[in-house]
């Protein structure tokens, strides 16, 4: 903990009290995660809401299957996909993080609750359709008719609707909008919860976990820039998630080279990694339509042997290829 994580909390708590994802203007205030995941009398109200949903669902199959159809055409290149994908992926070690810090509180119903969503993303990856312009009022509420920026049932079996109108122009109009915040939401729905307000609480407090982990480096070209997000994760075993953001594309870098992580560990085996210092190593070199831009910095290696665990250090280097497509090319020294 440096001195300064103390000021930045303070500033993230203050941004998170602005930046409740939901614009459904929910009047549950007082509102918390207290429900019993138990209870029957729950469970028996989760099914009956399930029903609902299926019949809602059998309502817009046409506008479904064609959102699924477009989805495999546009192939989910764009920076939206790209972020929801990663913050899927990377949503198990951030909840470990969560669970393993004590700086945000979180109660035992939402540690419970955070627990489930995880076991939920293991075992099945979340089923996300993306719908464009609220077809049909698609995304109406049936408590308030308020638009809703996402929509899913009481159970992972469901898919996860997500308003990408309303995210794209949420992207662009709110610099904290983050889109952790909204699959904790409707993940949390899906994992039993039926409370707006308690899911948006916990969307928030893993959006700071989220922050106190990362670091970030842009630089900027043309109107735009290339920025890239690194998230250590609080955990031995986990390995750092990093997120490339260009233009309206967002990739998540993911290949290293196992066996050069190994050969750093000696007769260990690489459990995880961190990556710390990251820095750019040389300005973007132009070539024709393709920009290539590198990040280095250090890397430390949690190799596990039988008599316990030790840390091995290395450089790493990530070689960035901007073009209409952004690649990468990573690098362990
Ligand atoms: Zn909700």
């Amino acid at each position: 903990m440096t001195k300064n994580m103390g000021l930045t909390f303070l500033l993230l708590c203050l941004f998170s009290i602005g930046s409740n994802i939901h614009t459904g203007g929910h009047a549950h205030h007082g509102e918390t995660l207290k429900v019993d995941l138990n209870d029957k009398k729950v469970i028996k109200d989760l099914s009956e809401l399930n029903l609902n949903f299926e019949d809602f669902m059998s309502d817009f199959r046409d506008i479904i299957s064609e959102a699924r159809d477009g989805d495999v055409v546009g192939n989910g290149g764009g920076q939206i996909e790209g972020q929801v994908q990663f913050y899927l992926n990377s949503l198990p070690s951030f909840i470990m993080s969560a669970l393993n810090q004590d700086i945000i509180y979180f109660t035992q119903v939402e540690k419970e609750v955070l627990e489930r969503i995880a076991k939920n993303i293991t075992n099945n990856a979340a089923d996300i359709v993306y719908i464009d312009n609220n077809p049909n009022d698609f995304f109406s509420s049936d408590e308030d008719g308020a638009i809703r920026i996402a929509k899913t049932g009481f159970h992972p079996k469901y898919p996860i609707f997500l308003n990408r109108t309303m995210i794209y122009s949420m992207f662009e109009n709110d610099v904290n909008f983050n889109i952790l915040s909204v699959l904790v939401h409707e993940l949390g729905h899906q994992a039993g919860i039926k409370s707006h307000r308690g899911l948006d609480d916990l969307g928030a407090k893993m959006e700071l976990v989220s922050r106190f982990s990362r670091d970030k480096v842009f630089y900027e070209i043309g109107n735009n820039g290339v920025s890239v997000e690194i998230f250590n994760h609080g955990t031995l075993s986990s390995r750092t998630s990093i997120l490339v953001t260009y233009f309206n594309q967002s990739l998540t870098v993911k290949a290293w080279d196992f066996k050069k992580l190994q050969s750093k560990c000696g007769t260990g085996f690489p459990a995880g990694f961190q990556l710390l210092n990251p820095h750019w190593t040389s300005r973007p070199v132009s070539n024709r339509k393709v920009k290539t831009i590198k990040l280095a910095g250090w890397m430390n290696i949690v190799c596990v042997q039988s008599s316990g665990s030790y840390i091995s250090s290395a450089d790493f280097e990530i070689t960035l290829t901007l073009s209409n497509v952004v690649d990468y090319k990573t690098k362990i020294d």
